[in-house]
């Protein structure tokens, strides 16, 4: 069965009886049909004592890892384990619950498809998660939009302000891939049709509204950070932000269309956990976690919290790390590393053809003896693992204990497995082979205990963490601090460019913001053919920017895009509706 069969086959509890299991009360559910509610959290007022998991990953392939089937398998697994005699004292009759991104529209339509998890580790109901869900993502790209319109009437209306269009730095925002609408020129036609400039657009996940709404506490935490987005400057050079805009800025309004959608989504996983899904930031460009009311709200609701951090721990996990915990002021208790077999074979130059084959397929393919094929597989993992390595050295360097999530795959052989799980115990690492996607929260029991085993009795403390960062570090100094320890290059360089937008950011004192990196996923560098552990290499930065309403600087790497493109062949070509409603080709 696929992931849209599983989910179809699945009949999921009702939303209210969901609620109930997470000790939300029926009065505070605000339910979008019968499987998905939103959540009034205000009335919650549960102390804030849920232990966060954080879920991050090695380099991945293109088809992802697996930590969103992790994220799904483990939390049902603890919910398991918890019930178990003889359970780890740290979860013995304590509850799960996870925290998740709400995926995008450019991803279900384009290339990887969608968010929800797979196989027998799913959130559901899928179908509508990976959709329209319960029309956030609409909000956020219309508040986003209404901004662009209103800086762009302004301008119109006689540009009181005096706003240079050419430095404009918002675009208008699509949560769809459209390559040709990354760079456009908006207000042709005339005096009455606006004032011509050139713009662009964005995918909805990658501005700094959905950014915004991830990092804030609460809706005043929201109006104020969305006041506070730089949308260009004046002619004289001074910065302008949307809390200009207008007699009282545009944060009103635009909280106007967001006032709904801050409240967090509920849902289900496939074994019955309660599961918050809200928000959805990229993690190349932006900080790539759900947002930080829902990660709160779930530490109120469950005493342990598992949450993801998108790409691989040098990017969505250093900035989980370094932005999203210190933002929302819950550093996690421990840190699960996904691996698989296949990706560390990637790493090594294996063909992606081949390592999406495994060793049988591959034996029979070119008539070779298998267990000759079987070596030179163990021969790969023995030469990736490096990737492994350096991403669980530098999520042990936070300070939190590491647990390595091996994602079982159907093609991986007893002998990858048991030569990777020999690897760990030589490193003296917590490890655990889950078949998550094969058999849900009972398929992830072993590495459940593993991080029961990990984490500090509820109660007791967590270890205090470090950070990359120091206090008084100019934002030039913690881009070579990510560069040189989380990397391990030789050093970043900026170009032209980039080294005056550096002096900016000083000259507006803004040296004490915290830095999204945007880079490629596939490599430690900035180049995403250099696989496995790299070292030595510099990092070009080509452009730097204040965030000021999401409180980052975003410093762009290589090739990263805030719109991507649609393949030769999208997801989309496999997708249809039959007269009855039926959706096909969604997974
Ligand atoms: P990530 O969150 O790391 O991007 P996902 O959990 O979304 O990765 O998984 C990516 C895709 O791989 C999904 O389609 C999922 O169904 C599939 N997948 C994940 N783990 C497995 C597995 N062990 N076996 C088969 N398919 C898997
Ligand atoms: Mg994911």
């Amino acid at each position: 069965m696929n992931d849209a069969q599983i989910a179809a086959a699945h009949t999921p509890a009702p939303i209210a009886e969901i609620a109930a299991r997470a000790g939300i009360d029926e009065d505070l559910l605000i339910p979008y049909g019968r499987h998905m509610a939103k959540v009034d959290v205000h009335a919650i007022d549960a102390p804030r004592t849920g232990r966060v998991v954080l879920v991050t990953g090695i380099s991945p392939t293109p088809a992802g890892e697996g930590k969103t089937t992790v994220t799904v398998g483990l939390v049902d697994g603890l919910n398991l384990v918890a019930e178990e005699e003889d359970a780890p004292a740290s979860i013995a009759g304590r509850t799960a619950m996870a925290a998740l991104r709400e995926p995008s529209l450019g991803p279900v339509f384009g290339i990887k498809g969608g968010a929800t998890g797979g196989g027998w580790s799913q959130v559901v109901p899928m179908e509508a998660v990976n959709l329209h869900f319960t029309g956030g993502f609409h909000a956020l790209t219309s508040a986003h939009n209404l901004l662009c319109a209103l800086v762009d009437n302004h301008i119109q209306q006689g540009n009181e302000l005096g706003i240079d269009p050419r430095t404009i730095t918002l675009k208008r925002a699509l949560d769809m891939n459209d390559r040709t609408l990354r760079d456009v020129v908006t207000g042709l036609g005339g005096r009455t049709q606006g004032v011509p400039r050139e713009g662009g657009f964005e995918i909805t996940v990658a501005t700094e509204t959905m950014a915004v709404f991830c990092l804030a506490r609460d809706l005043a935490d929201l109006k104020r950070r969305l006041g506070q987005i730089t949308v260009g400057s004046t002619y004289a050079g001074e910065p302008v932000t949307a809390s200009q805009i207008g007699p009282h800025g545009a944060q009103g309004a635009m909280a106007v269309l967001l006032k709904d959608a801050i409240a967090p989504n509920l849902v289900q996983t496939l074994g019955g956990t309660p599961v918050l899904v809200h928000g959805g930031p990229f993690a190349n460009i932006a900080h790539g976690a759900n947002s930080v009311i829902a990660t709160r709200t779930a530490q109120r609701l469950a005493d342990v919290v598992v949450t993801e951090a998108g790409f691989g721990a040098d990017l969505g996990g250093q900035k989980f790390m370094d932005i999203t915990s210190v933002a929302g002021q819950f550093p996690p208790a421990a840190i699960v590393v996904v691996a698989t077999v296949r990706a560390l074979k990637l790493q090594s130059g294996m063909a992606l053809a081949d390592v999406k084959a495994g060793v049988a397929k591959v034996a029979e393919r070119d008539g070779r003896d298998e267990q000759e094929v079987q070596d030179a597989h163990v021969a790969a993992l023995r030469s990736g693992v490096a990737n492994l390595a350096r991403h669980v050295e530098n999520m042990q360097a936070y300070g939190a204990p590491v647990v390595v999530a091996v994602n079982r795959f159907a093609e991986d052989t007893d002998a990858e497995l048991e030569w990777l799980e020999g690897w760990c115990r030589e490193q003296d690492l917590a490890c655990a082979v889950a078949d998550v996607w094969g058999s849900g929260g009972e398929g992830s029991r072993g590495l459940a205990r593993a991080v029961a085993r990990a984490l500090p009795a509820p109660g007791d403390d967590a270890p205090v963490l470090t950070g990359l960062w120091t206090e008084g570090m100019t934002v030039e100094e913690r881009i070579q601090a990510v560069v040189k320890r989380n990397y391990r290059g030789a050093k970043a360089e900026f170009t032209a460019a980039a080294r005056r937008q550096l002096a900016e950011i000083s000259r507006r004192g803004l040296d004490g913001l915290p830095v999204c990196m945007a880079k490629t996923q596939y490599s430690f560098s900035d180049d995403p053919t250099a696989l496995n552990a790299p070292e030595g290499f510099t990092v070009t930065v080509r452009e730097v920017s204040a965030k000021t309403g999401a409180g980052f600087v975003v410093a762009l790497t290589g090739a990263v895009m805030t719109m991507p493109g649609l393949p030769k062949s999208p997801a989309a070509d496999r997708m249809d509706v039959d007269d009855a409603g039926n959706i096909t080709g969604l997974f």
